[in-house]
């Protein structure tokens, strides 16, 4: 296949380039004007081409809680919104992933489903000190793309690390030879915090005040100091403070943030309610732009979305104290960013390639593969029409999640065609065209 007359978006270009792409079984063969040949002609005239989306933290719920969301309908949300390859959290499954077993389960229940590419965490939670819990890294470790943990976590079933047992897992990650993935909010705080708060109301400045922005920074500080002590790769996950990303600079370890904390604000959340409460929650206004300063300027290495949705009476349950805390995301990441980012001028068209494909596939080891329009690499695409306007509508979602707080929000760019490993999986006019199962388990370099 031939996809030809697009804007061609290669890694480190300042503009996009008028290029042919030559794709040859999976891969991208060629790349140059007026390629021709036989086979099918993709025609993208008019259409930016860029490299596939990569969004690496969701949270497919599967198996366990796929009333909330299931490897097939979040990997088609995420082929609608051009991610052409996912990672999944390990904590919201049953099991969770945390040892051989529970990643063959994990893989039994989600390999006949995914429409993507699907990278996978393994976890080490407080439960994982009752046995024999490094054996157990080493068992997934060559499966899974680091370990997740939380130093404050909202599930029984995924207890939260102390500092002395997160020193102990940086120690077997890094001989490992994998990073560590933190949920960072200091427990301390928030285990403080929540009953005066709770006491005081039930409105998301109450929920708020609860985890404010020390809540981020103190655990962030923490974590980047045991890091280093222990020469160990660390990466924070969803970052929604500023104060807190800036602790990166300099530290060795990576950061993420997500849409949600570079479009809202906790006034936004005041509005909005529950289907603006993710944890960390939104933080008072100056944070958002900041956020936005630290992701171009490379503090923050890229964007993920956190896609966690549920049912609607998951979230109203009639306290912002019980309501769940998620939202999905994985359909809206790459639109957000390339409208917002791109579009508006916020980040340039190289940093939108980084934060959206290029660096997540090199923080988690497989950029020899994805990550890029390259020679050699996976031919994995997104179509986007520059010129098109649309309007988020949940209930047009592929996930089972509908409640966004990007409802009726207008983006620039409408996602055309989406191609993984040379197949067209999503086309705007005829919907997902890849069955469940056309997505492979990746591994990272060993
Ligand atoms: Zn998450």
């Amino acid at each position: 296949m031939i996809v030809k007359n697009g804007r061609v978006a290669r890694s480190g270009a300042r503009e996009f380039e008028a290029l042919d792409v030559r794709i040859t079984g999976e891969r991208i063969s060629e790349i140059g004007r007026g390629l021709s040949g036989d086979g099918p002609i993709l025609d993208a005239r008019g259409l930016c081409v860029l490299p596939g989306g990569i969004d690496p933290h969701v949270h497919f719920d599967d198996p366990g809680y796929t009333h909330r969301e299931d490897f097939y309908h979040g990997s088609c949300a995420a082929a609608a919104g051009g991610i052409t390859t996912v990672i999944d959290m390990p904590c919201t499954s049953v099991p969770p992933v945390t040892n051989a077993s529970s990643l063959g389960r994990k893989l039994d229940a989600i390999g006949p489903k995914s429409v993507v590419d699907y990278g996978l965490y393994g976890g080490v939670r407080a439960q994982s000190f009752e046995g024999e819990w490094a054996g157990h890294m080493e068992e997934i470790a060559a499966d899974v793309m680091g370990f997740k943990t939380y130093f404050v976590s909202g599930m029984e079933s995924f207890g939260r690390l102390n500092h002395y047992q997160f020193r102990q897992v940086l120690d077997v990650a890094r001989e490992l030879g994998r990073p560590v993935l933190l949920h960072a909010e200091d427990y301390d705080y928030v285990t403080a915090a929540t009953p005066v708060y709770r006491r005081h109301g039930d409105s998301p400045a109450d929920y708020y005040g609860s985890r404010p922005e020390a809540a981020e920074t103190l655990a962030v500080l923490a974590a980047v100091e045991l890091a280093e002590g222990a020469g160990a790769d660390l990466h924070i996950v969803h970052l929604g403070t500023a104060a807190a990303g800036r602790v990166l600079r300099g530290r060795g370890a990576t950061g993420e943030t997500a849409p949600h904390y570079l479009a809202f604000t906790l006034d936004d959340f005041r509005r909005v309610g529950s289907p603006l409460k993710i944890t960390p929650p939104l933080k008072p206004g100056e944070n958002r732009e900041e956020l936005w300063e630290l992701l171009a300027d490379g503090t923050i290495d890229f964007v993920a979305s956190d896609h966690a949705p549920c049912p609607a009476e998951e979230k109203g349950t009639g306290s912002i104290w019980t309501d769940y805390s998620g939202i999905p995301g994985c359909g809206t990441l790459l639109p957000y960013v390339f409208s917002e980012g791109y579009v508006k001028g916020r980040i340039t068209l190289q940093r939108t390639l980084e934060v959206i494909s290029e660096n997540a596939a090199r923080r988690y080891g497989f950029a020899d593969r994805k990550g890029s329009i390259a020679v050699g690499k996976d031919a994995d695409l997104v179509l986007i029409d520059p010129q098109s306007d649309w309007v988020v509508r949940g209930q047009q979602f592929h996930s089972k999640g509908k409640i966004t707080p990007f409802e009726g929000v207008q983006f620039r760019g409408r996602i055309v065609k989406t191609v993984l490993r040379g197949k067209v999986i999503y086309d705007a006019g005829e919907g997902i065209l890849a069955p469940g199962g056309y997505g492979r388990m990746l591994r990272p370099l060993a």
